[in-house]
């Protein structure tokens, strides 16, 4: 068997915009894959053009060999668009492998070791009484874990974003969460890298003990070294990671046990292979994985795969629940996708990822790229989304 093409289709699926990969072979067999670098896509793409030359006529079988290979293959290697690129042939490489040897994934990986994948879900509010009519949804279907993703500046539509407004508002606002929903449901925060580390400390001192479980990615992560220095300051777990592409990014974060979670990004951190080494990395330090899922059906698959075949795993993002549908694994793009049953998801069973995406009607689309809000203080100077 060898690689005969690979086809690259950028598509926009509900609210989000997604690079879905698929790899052909010669004996009829193919693969999807997917890059998790949203509002870039074409980048990735570029990336691809690049490495197709280098793949076509080999084997798709050797997978670590193709990962190091993709990896070292040129004088600047790593960096965000390049392992993007490299995740979404290597989500795609063990789709295929795994059909060819008729198993699912997971089997590739050790097997598994879970039956289903526990989810949190990811709770989106711009208004308080957003905020508590989606809580109590979520609550009233069984749901335990909410991860917040607060967009309380978004309210009154002045696209600014004042930090210290922020904190006031939103510490208010989960201390009455808290205690509207009682002791038993966990409540993790996600800052969005919008805070500084004095501005985290503050954040945190408004609040009753036990009133959050967790807070992600408070700071931007380039500085393990600033990260360290607000771990000292505050007593809550951090989930950080979503944003890494290599072990190497997460190997300061993990070593030195500045996150408690780690946040992977299969779609970007380097693929089911990188993912693999992560969560031996995270083991030995007895962190769990907490995987970023917020792209579609075939991200949530190879995620899932990954977190069924690990010992150390909490929860898995996700971003369609019974409080907001975000359409990003609409039917109609992928006919076959894991199923969700409550706030789990069953395992597949099927060979392979146990996902199919619709490139017929991706082809016909006209992909436009999704760029981000863009926030400002109020005197005008840039600040982070
Ligand atoms: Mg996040």
């Amino acid at each position: 068997m060898k690689i005969t093409d690979i086809k690259c289709f950028p598509t926009n699926v509900g609210s989000g915009s997604q690079l879905i990969v698929k790899v052909e072979t010669s004996n009829g067999i193919y693969g999807w894959g997917c890059s998790g670098l949203s509002g870039r896509e074409l980048a990735v793409v570029g990336a691809i053009e690049h490495f197709r030359s280098l793949l076509v006529g080999k084997s798709p079988l050797h997978i670590g060999a193709i990962w190091q290979d993709l990896y070292r293959g040129q004088y600047f290697e790593g960096g965000r668009v390049l392992t993007a690129a490299i995740s979404a042939i290597d989500i795609a490489l063990h789709d295929i492998k795994a059909k060819a040897l008729g198993v699912p994934v997971y089997d590739l990986l050790g097997g598994k070791q879970r039956d289903y994948i526990d989810c949190f879900a990811s709770l989106r509010f711009r208004t308080f009484d957003d905020l508590m009519e989606k809580a109590r949804i979520l609550k009233k279907e069984g749901w335990k874990i909410f991860r917040l993703a607060p967009a309380e500046f978004e309210a009154d539509s002045k696209g600014y974003f004042e930090p210290r407004e922020s904190i006031v508002i939103l510490a208010d606002w989960l201390t009455k969460l808290r205690q509207e929903v009682g002791p038993e449901i966990t409540i993790g925060i996600d800052y969005h890298h919008r805070l500084t580390a004095a501005e985290t400390y503050s954040f945190m001192q408004r609040m009753p003990r036990g009133t959050i479980d967790f807070i992600e990615e408070p700071i931007r992560d380039e500085s393990p070294e600033a990260y360290e220095s607000l771990r000292k300051m505050i007593d809550v777990p951090f989930a950080i990671g979503e944003e890494f592409a290599s072990k190497w990014q997460f190997l300061p974060y993990l070593e030195r046990n500045i996150t408690q979670y780690a946040r992977i990004d299969v779609c970007n951190v380097g693929g089911i292979t990188e993912s693999m080494k992560v969560v031996a990395m995270a083991e030995a330090h007895y962190i769990d994985l907490m995987p970023h899922n917020p792209l579609g059906s075939i991200c949530t698959a190879a995620t899932i795969h990954v977190a069924a075949a690990c010992t150390n795993f909490s929860w898995l993002e996700e971003v369609n629940t019974p409080a907001e549908n975000m359409g990003t694994n609409d039917k109609a793009f992928y006919p076959v996708q894991p199923q969700l049953e409550g706030p789990r998801y069953k395992l597949p069973t099927e060979p392979g990822l146990g996902v199919e995406f619709n490139e017929e009607l991706a082809s016909k689309q006209e992909f436009k790229p999704v760029e981000i809000p863009r926030l400002h203080k109020k005197d005008g100077s840039y600040t982070n989304w």
